[in-house]
């Protein structure tokens, strides 16, 4: 097809269509040019694509006023009057099909037109009455630009995750794109699986992780680190829309990772890809040809079928990205796999997300440090560095990190020393953090109160279909104009390690309607402090989410008296000091419970217990009518006749 007439189809002017594809690297080309149909495709595509990312880059510009007294000014004069870069201004003219280059002039109007684009207003000052009152003297004198590169950032690979419902051809199709490196396979490297693993196509590299499914995918952004960039939803065309593509589509939705589809398994009879675009336009994906803006690719992950379009179209996307890095900067890279080998001891595969990483590179991870003693790739081959994007296995851990902890190199082995240090002294803050990042329907509510809470996010689960839709419903309804209730999941079934996995990813809770969650979901909301909240009237499940959005929880805090002790003899030893020999009178005592001690009457001490002890043997509790020996942290003058009061701190949630 000529470039006029796909210009023509896209509904722009032939030399703006020119000039996009002269940036997108067409050389030699002329409007009249005739394009093969697999890059008409892709142009269109590619054109859609960078004008949707061009309207959603909504990003509110300040405004300004900016005073203008001339007939006419050069494009190059822009950057200096606007105070933006020559690229931004430049793609403003393109998005209005202007042609221009940097030594066009411009009128008043077109001025005005590319200014309101910027949020500026220009105010047009007479030019003859100024001149005459000899108000402006000043003239602008300004240079033609020059574009200085000195950002020395280059593009970096994409990482791409695979997922969708179970035997819709994750696995094979992985293998398939693996296939497609036929240079590693042909100089007889030998693949091995280290979670991820990178392709060249059209001289692009790509990362794949090699662990299909989004439970990896969720479980690494549960722990912070946001590793995908691209997320590949497979579906199989003869089974259609299941419940793990829908997991899916909402794990990735909630992440903000663009989906592309691939609509697998079309080599099979009786297929309906039709029905597949349908059933998935329910989810907010709706096909490009339908008008809409989510790229469909329809594959065969047998027979190869459709592959090469898929990874073009992955690369069309990395590239509307923008993902870029400087090589030359410290390294940051997260940890995807670990294990303890026994020959190479603890090992881990990364995929660096900034920076370079070299063998020799001292690094710091969690509380621990280490340094790079050797990579291997995807092949496992040794290699000498890891670039942007590139996945890599590492030795040289002091221990096995977690998957989705994060690698930071530093210069220095004294540098990390300094760093895991500083790392120690914040660790109350930290914690104190980590607690308030788990999220309860109190919490919620204080910063609903507060103004803080911007959405809520839920997760639903319930035991029938039925019951689903009518909790969905009811939440839909309730009317929360400040505070947007979002379902980011809803499915039938018990509440699953999934969910709970999302809902920390998402800062979510969990409403279960006749479901309970599986004992791996109960460990996991313990471990990462997620709400799981099961109900069996649906009218408690709306009140709940009325009093969140109100505000009205507040945590008020109480102290619980749980033991009463009596201090009847004071033993002096050289090495520990004091301890009191003391009789439980009322309740039992812990070792972790705080204490106030009363003499005559008056308190004169509140802390905790350093240590608890029966005869010589330290112990963790003391129950009624026995007699033990306490030593208390801070305190050393303890009597004979003092009281000892235990007690623990309840919250309590109050409406
Ligand atoms: P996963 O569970 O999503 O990883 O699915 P698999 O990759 O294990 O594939 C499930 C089954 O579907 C296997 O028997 C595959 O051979 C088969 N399969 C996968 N892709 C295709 C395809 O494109 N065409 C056909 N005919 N079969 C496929």
């Amino acid at each position: 097809m000529k470039v006029q007439d796909i210009a023509k189809e896209l509904n722009i002017e032939a030399n703006t269509f020119l000039s996009f594809l002269r940036d997108q690297g067409f050389r030699q080309i002329k409007t009249t040019t005739k394009l093969d149909p697999g890059t008409t495709t892709k142009v269109k595509k590619q054109y859609k694509l960078f004008i949707e990312k061009k309207q959603s880059e909504t990003v509110e510009l300040p405004e300004k006023t900016i005073p203008f007294n001339k007939e006419s000014i050069k494009v190059s004069e822009l950057t200096q009057l606007f105070e933006y870069p020559m690229g931004q201004i430049m793609k403003i003219f393109l998005q209005k099909g202007l042609m221009v280059n940097l030594n066009s002039e411009i009128d008043q109007e077109t001025l005005i037109e590319i200014a309101k684009d910027l949020n500026i207003t220009i105010e047009i000052e007479d030019l003859s009455v100024e001149n005459e009152l000899g108000l402006k003297t000043k003239v602008m004198e300004i240079e033609s630009e020059s574009i200085t590169e000195t950002d020395t950032t280059t593009v970096r690979p994409p990482v791409v995750t695979i997922m969708g419902h179970v035997d819709h051809g994750k696995t094979l199709l992985l293998d398939q794109i693996r296939k497609t490196n036929v240079v590693d396979f042909e100089s007889g490297g030998i693949t091995q699986h280290i979670g991820a693993y990178q392709i060249t196509h059209n001289n692009n590299k790509l990362t794949f992780l090699d662990t299909p499914g989004h439970e990896a995918f969720t479980s690494l952004r549960a722990r912070g680190a946001q590793i995908t960039d691209i997320a590949i939803l497979v579906v199989a065309a003869d089974d259609g829309v299941k419940p793990q593509t829908i997991e899916a589509i909402n794990h990735a939705q909630v992440a903000d990772v663009p989906i592309i589809v691939a609509i697998n398994k079309i080599d099979k009879p009786d297929i309906d890809i039709d029905n597949v675009k349908q059933q998935l336009s329910q989810y907010n994906l709706l096909s490009e040809d339908w008008g809409g803006k989510t790229i469909m690719v329809p594959v065969s992950a047998k027979t190869g079928e459709g592959l090469n379009s898929l990874l073009e179209m992955i690369e069309l996307v990395a590239e509307l990205q923008e993902l870029k890095s400087n090589p030359n900067s410290a390294c940051k890279a997260v940890v995807i796999e670990s294990k303890l080998s026994s020959q190479k001891g603890p090992i881990a595969t990364v995929i660096v997300k900034a920076g370079s990483l070299k063998i020799g590179d001292f690094f710091v991870i969690d509380e621990n440090y280490g340094k790079v003693r050797a990579i291997f790739n995807d092949d496992n081959k040794q290699v000498k560095v890891l670039y942007p994007g590139d996945p890599g296995e590492l030795l040289g851990f002091s221990t096995v990190p977690q998957p989705g902890a994060i690698l930071a190199s530093k210069s220095s082995e004294k540098e990390c020393k300094a760093y895991i240090n500083a790392q120690h002294d914040t660790k109350l803050t930290d914690k104190s953090l980590s607690q308030k990042m788990s999220v309860s329907l109190e919490a919620l509510s204080s910063q609903a109160e507060e103004g803080n809470l911007r959405q809520l996010n839920l997760i639903i689960k319930a035991d029938v279909h039925g019951s689903l839709e009518a909790i969905k419903g009811s939440i839909e309804k309730i009317e929360s104009k400040d505070i947007p209730i979002k379902i980011i999941h809803f499915s039938t079934g018990n509440i699953t390690e999934n969910d709970v996995l999302l809902a920390k990813a998402s800062d979510g809770i969990i409403f279960g309607f006749n479901a309970e969650p599986s004992s791996e979901a109960s460990q996991c909301a313990q471990k990462e402090k997620v709400t799981i909240k099961t109900y069996s009237i649906i009218y408690n499940i709306l009140d709940d989410i009325q009093n969140v959005i109100k505000g009205l929880y507040k945590i008020e805090y109480e102290e619980i008296e749980e033991s009463q002790i009596q201090i009847r003899e004071i033993f002096k030893f050289s090495k520990i000091g004091k301890i009191a020999g003391c009789y439980v009178s009322k309740g039992k005592i812990e070792r972790n419970h705080k204490i106030r001690v009363i003499r005559n009457g008056d308190e004169i001490f509140s802390g905790e217990i350093d240590s608890l002890k029966r005869f010589k043997e330290d112990v963790k509790e003391v129950g009624e009518g026995f007699e033990c020996g306490i030593v208390i942290k801070g305190m050393s003058d303890l009597q004979v006749d003092d009281q000892i009061i235990s007690y623990i701190i309840k919250e309590k949630k109050v409406l």
